[in-house]
């Protein structure tokens, strides 16, 4: 005897096996499922349409029998396609419990600190160089039982995984299945350092800023090129925006300078102290955030020199490059007018 009910879990086991899938295939898996209850029983009130409505209702079922479970069958637009990809989504996962169904504690452990370097990053540039990746072997306080070799393997198996990209240059991202899978332990780890597209509200790593300073407008190269066509100022600030996002500042490795990959040490990492951060700071303030950064690491008694200091009793080197990231600039969108 087969039900309406056998269609969505057939779909939910292909989906499953697949981890992230577009959108066009999600579609695909949806109408062979119709179509093989169907062939088992002709009678069963289940039908396949490619309108777009029908795939947002089914979408929508498979979400409300999934809702109890804190899963959900989401999507996200990739950042540099635009294509949509769509994932099951464990709702309440700030754990990492994905990622350590792939690797132990020490390769997660691993996986959070490459993935800390990327939130920290600055400017924006949301990428790591593969040698700053590396260093995280011995950098952090917690010793890492890992060679560099090994950890150049895991770097591979992350990308290979789906976990993170590597660029061109050879350096490291979030891929669309972190951003999508990761995002209740990105928001829950970085809530300062998470920004969202102005446009579709969906996470940014890729993609432009508003050129004016403290504008929060930030979009995904794709929405902008939508925006764009329709409106030629910016929507939060109303300034004049080039035609292309090439003249506008970049977020993402794009925004990379000389000097970005010195090690970043989180505000308030492993601590309740939290004398430095304003009480009454604004929710949407990373830019803002990024420059207090900076200013404290100049003023020499923040957290941040506290935190290499322990660090420095443990490891000379680290010392070292914690004390060469205190000479440099305070980020871009920080120049005073
Ligand atoms: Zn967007
Ligand atoms: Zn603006």
């Amino acid at each position: 005897m087969v039900s309406p009910g056998d269609v969505q879990r057939l779909f939910l086991q292909a989906i499953l096996a697949r981890g992230i899938l577009s959108e066009n295939l999600a579609q695909v898996i949806w109408k062979k499922c119709v179509e093989a209850v169907k062939t088992t029983d002709e009678g069963v009130d289940v039908s396949y349409s490619d309108s777009e409505e029908a795939w947002d209702d089914f979408i929508q079922s498979v979400n409300t029998s999934l809702n109890d479970l804190d899963f959900e069958f989401k999507s996200i637009q990739d950042e540099n396609t635009g294509k949509r990809l769509f994932a099951m989504v464990n709702r309440k996962d700030d754990e990492l419990a994905q990622v350590a169904t792939d690797y132990n504690a020490v390769e997660i452990t691993y996986f959070k600190a490459v993935v800390e370097q990327i939130m920290l990053a600055r400017n924006e540039s949301y990428s790591v160089s593969s040698l700053a990746a590396l260093r995280e072997v011995s950098a952090g306080k917690e010793k890492l039982n890992l060679t560099k070799a090994q950890a150049e393997v895991l770097l591979g198996s992350f990308v290979a995984n789906g976990w993170l990209l590597r660029s061109k240059r050879g350096r490291y991202s979030l891929s669309s299945r972190s951003l999508l899978e990761l995002l209740p332990y990105l928001k829950s780890t970085y809530p300062d350092e998470i920004v969202e597209c102005t446009i579709c509200h969906e996470i940014l790593t890729k993609g432009i800023a508003c050129q004016r300073d403290n504008c929060k407008t930030r979009m995904h190269y794709h929405c902008f090129n939508t925006y764009r066509k329709r409106k030629g100022t910016c929507p939060a600030c109303s300034i004049e925006w080039p035609p292309t996002d090439k003249l506008l500042l970049p977020v993402g490795e794009l925004a990379v300078r000389d000097g970005d990959d010195k090690r970043q040490v989180r505000d308030s990492s492993e601590s309740d102290d939290n004398e430095d951060i304003e009480e009454d700071e604004p929710p949407q303030a990373s830019t803002k955030q990024r420059r207090r950064r900076s200013q404290a690491a100049k003023k020499g008694k923040s957290k941040t020199d506290a935190d290499s200091e322990e660090e420095a009793e443990e490891k000379d080197d680290t010392d070292e490059e914690e004390e060469e990231a205190e000479d440099t600039p305070p980020r871009r969108r920080g120049n005073k007018k």
